[in-house]
């Protein structure tokens, strides 16, 4: 059986306030989801799903995870047996992140939260993590209102040695629907940062994706911060499962895609004769 995967959203809470994220206005109710069981009962869980399924593959998300009590106690745990990556925005201790998990182990996704965040401070982040063996390269979201600024910044990141690459931004800014309303200009720019045609046709042109063959909920779920498992997040309020459950297992095939269209990169587990 091919590799599993999970997204873990460790839980919604996050010391930023940007206006474009999914929690922004529903942080007291997301609030309410957070669960955190003690260390030993999520090393637990998590040696449970490797002798279900061998080594996972976890993408820990958020909130910001840097926040999750003994974190980097608990991925050092679960990096033994599984896989791990962990999207941050770097203002937690990446210098303890740096020293004490295994970067054979552990990927980061860094995002720069630009009315957030502090360049410098990020950077040295960054520089201090690649020292300790740590890759990847650092995400920027093309809300409209930053859009004047992508140059601006991959320039210094670019003199840094650090990757920048963008994300399309889906949601309503100025009464217009992104990324519907991204303009040819704004397209062509983006392209190069965006990678892949596939990455192009899902996350830029909303490409139709109910009734498609797809693996997630066979060999890739979405894990809630209240242990709640999905598909994926398009199919957030249909859930398979909850992870605390001891009795939880995934579907045993591909099922058909039920969402209207699959505007995170989680369409790469459409099956691909059904592309
Ligand atoms: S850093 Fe991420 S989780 Fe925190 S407010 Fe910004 S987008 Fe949301
Ligand atoms: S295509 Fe996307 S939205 Fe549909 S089931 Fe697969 S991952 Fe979910």
């Amino acid at each position: 059986m091919e590799k599993v995967n999970f997204v873990w959203d460790s839980h919604y809470r996050c010391n930023f306030r940007c206006p474009y994220c999914w929690f922004d206005k529903t942080w007291d109710e997301m609030d309410k989801l957070n669960k955190y069981p003690p260390l030993t009962e999520m090393i637990a869980l998590w040696d449970r799903l490797y002798d279900m399924y061998g080594e996972c593959h976890l993408m820990v998300t958020g909130g910001e995870p840097m926040l999750y009590p003994n974190f980097i106690e608990l991925i050092e745990a679960i990096s033994k047996k599984h896989t791990v990556k962990v999207t941050c925005q770097l203002s937690g201790d990446m210098f303890t992140f740096a020293r004490k998990l295994n970067p054979e182990r552990v990927r980061l996704d860094m995002n720069f939260h630009p009315l957030e965040s502090k360049l410098e401070p990020f950077i040295k982040k960054v520089l201090y993590l690649y020292k300790y063996g740590f890759k990847g390269g650092v995400c920027y979201l093309a809300y409209p209102p930053n859009m004047d600024k992508i140059q601006y910044y991959d320039d210094i990141f670019k003199k840094h040695g650090i990757v920048m690459a963008l994300a399309a931004f889906h949601g309503e800014y100025g009464g217009k629907h992104y990324p519907d309303a991204y303009t040819k200009e704004e397209r062509e720019m983006m392209l190069p940062y965006l990678g892949d045609m596939d990455r192009q046709k899902y996350h830029l042109e909303g490409r139709k994706t109910k009734g498609k063959l797809c693996r997630a909920g066979h060999i890739y779920a979405s894990i809630k911060a209240d242990g709640t498992v999905t598909r994926c997040g398009p199919l957030s309020n249909k859930p398979i499962g909850n992870i605390f459950d001891p009795n939880f297992k995934l579907h045993d095939k591909p099922m058909p895609c039920e969402a209207e269209t699959c505007p995170c990169d989680e369409y790469k587990w459409i099956v691909d004769e059904e592309r």
